[in-house]
């Protein structure tokens, strides 16, 4: 912690370019893959490289997963959009221009909502619009390169309020992005493919103050890790830098990695002029209610975290696992739906069925198990009521996961239904008695910790199938 956080508050707001996860680039059909695309420039077409008298196109697939994403973000989707012209030059970017939206983007307001060291935090969206990349530039052998594959892949910018308070807002705020994008499918938001990049702005201001200090962006952060250096290392620049009496400016600043500083981009002075216009070779983006609506998302991850933990009582842990993902989340809530039993539902997933896909040679999740969900859901009913011990249920579920089939029928066929036929029970207890007398003297001296042998003893004799509650209840009588 630094010496200055007693004496300043820093004030963070974020700008988040995340890809959208689309068949096709923005505004034209090659692919948007571009990981799959080893050899420089093979994925781009005339559209994309700017050709003279081309014209874009928009991507209905980006349109559909950026409404999704809005949607994720509680963000007012607009019916109208506008696409803008933002000119520079530099030469990873064919067209002269970016086409993005600055007047009339596609989502208004927002928020995200998250748990900051379990306290419910919600940062807010000041907007989100769309716009296309632009492509790369490599360096080597004294020599930069234009790689153009990802020229025009889509992207939508989230840019937040001032509303972060310290490194754990931002890191909170960006894992629950990141989930946010994958529950909506609107993108993988892998930070280390540079499917999620963010840009920090930065200013300070005394503790108790209310108005904003001077700011200062800083860009190039690639990874969840080096968003906590540059932000610990630009506050202590600041401070310093407020101490010594100086004034600085609004500015640009680009973060290196592996030096741990920032240099300055540009100033405020030097601010390019990107003469925005409306893109006239397209027309404004008209979205249909019905289209916007049917993309709507009822709950998010924090809703079912809070859920679990409030409602189904779960551990905190638990509630975190089982919502991290819409895969696992969805699984869970229809086991809970089939077996009115949150807990157990809870355990036989992250117990039984977790262990089972660690325990197998390949990578194996939810949606690799062959039965359906209602067989999972049925060993859990047959648990409940007596007619399968949970050490058993184990066997049932390895069989459905690998092998398909109706619970009821592996129960059977591997001889494991369970005895609940007191007669039959009370016997075994019996032999058991008579077999070990020395242990009943011991137990009836008053080693009470014994009991737990004899029950364990008598589930043995009764392969497993025995009722564990009847044998105890049995058990107390017969040794009181
Ligand atoms: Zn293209």
């Amino acid at each position: 912690m630094s010496n200055y956080s007693a004496k300043y508050e820093i004030v963070m707001g974020l700008e988040t370019h995340v890809r959208v996860k689309s068949n096709t680039k923005m505004f034209c059909s090659c692919q948007n893959a571009i990981e799959l695309a080893d050899e420089p420039n093979t994925n781009v077409c005339p559209v994309c490289m700017g050709f003279p008298g081309m014209l874009p196109t928009l991507s209905a697939g980006v349109v559909d997963l950026a409404v999704r994403a809005s949607h994720a973000l509680r963000s007012d989707v607009q019916e109208y959009s506008e696409f803008d012209r933002k000119s520079y030059f530099y030469p990873d970017l064919p067209m002269g221009y970016q086409i993005t939206q600055m007047y009339h983007p596609i989502a208004n307001g927002g928020e995200v909502r998250t748990l900051v060291e379990w306290v419910e935090k919600t940062f807010r969206i000041h907007h989100m619009h769309i716009e296309n990349d632009a492509g790369k530039l490599v360096h080597a052998g004294g020599k930069t390169l234009c790689d153009y594959n990802r020229a025009g892949s889509p992207l939508m910018e989230i840019v937040t309020e001032p509303d972060f308070r310290s490194k754990a807002d931002v890191l909170a705020y960006l894992e629950e992005l990141q989930k946010l994008m994958r529950w909506c499918g609107a993108s993988d938001a892998d930070m280390e493919k540079g499917q999620l990049r963010c840009d920090v702005n930065i200013s300070i201001r005394p503790h108790g103050s209310t108005t904003f200090g001077t700011r200062v962006e800083l860009k190039n952060i690639n990874s969840f890790s080096s968003i906590g250096r540059a932000i610990d290392v630009e506050f202590e620049r600041q401070c310093e830098m407020v101490e010594r009496g100086e004034t600085f400016h609004q500015e640009t600043r680009g973060w290196n990695d592996e030096k741990w500083f920032s240099t300055p981009l540009r100033s405020k002075e030097d601010a390019m002029d990107y003469r925005y216009f409306p893109d006239p070779d397209l027309p404004p983006l008209v979205i249909a209610r019905e289209f916007i609506d049917e993309r709507s998302i009822s709950e998010l991850p924090i809703d079912r975290r809070m859920k679990y933990k409030n409602d189904y009582k779960l551990i905190e842990d638990d509630a975190r696992i089982l919502s991290n993902d819409r895969t696992t989340s969805d699984f869970y809530e229809q086991l809970v739906a089939l077996t009115w039993d949150p807990k157990k539902s809870c355990s036989y997933i992250t117990t039984v069925l977790f262990a089972i896909f660690e325990g197998h040679t390949e990578k194996m999740w939810l949606q690799d198990i062959k039965a359906e969900t209602a067989e999972i859901a049925e060993v859990i009913k047959m648990v409940n009521a007596d007619e399968l011990s949970s050490t058993n249920s184990k066997a049932v579920i390895e069989k459905l996961v690998f092998e398909w089939g109706i619970a009821r029928e592996w129960v059977e066929s591997l001889g494991l239904k369970q005895t609940n036929d007191t007669g039959a029970l009370e016997a075994i207890v019996d032999a058991i008695i008579a077999e070990n007398t020395g242990q009943v003297a011991e137990y009836k001296s008053g080693k009470e910790a014994l009991f737990g042998f004899f029950v364990g003893q008598c589930m043995k004799k009764s392969a497993g199938q025995g009722n564990p509650k009847i044998f105890t209840e049995i058990l107390k009588k017969k040794l009181s």
